[in-house]
């Protein structure tokens, strides 16, 4: 079961995240994982479908009619983005 709670949006955009890659400010968002975010280690081979579900980050997954995101921040300079996995927001 994931973590949800109603989503701070001054509190979001007050965690101005550097880019770990080109290290300019982030811009804060939501992101929508639908199916969760799929992680898989480089060196693992023959995942199926079914596996691959299993491999889902945990307060990723939603698929209800109302959807509830993971915050995450963008940097369009160098197209790298991140997604905070502890918990899952929905927004009012
Ligand atoms: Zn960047």
């Amino acid at each position: 079961m994931s973590l949800v709670s109603d989503y701070d949006r001054r509190a979001h955009e007050h965690e101005a995240l550097s880019c770990p890659r080109c290290h300019k400010t982030m811009t804060p968002g939501l992101a929508m994982l639908g199916r969760g975010l799929i992680w898989r280690k480089p060196e693992t081979t023959g995942a199926g479908t079914f596996s691959m579900i299993t491999q889902a980050l945990p307060n990723t997954i939603s698929m209800n009619i109302r959807p509830a995101y993971n915050r995450a921040w963008r940097c369009d300079a160098c197209s790298t983005a991140l997604v905070d996995y502890s918990k899952m927001v929905r927004v009012k």
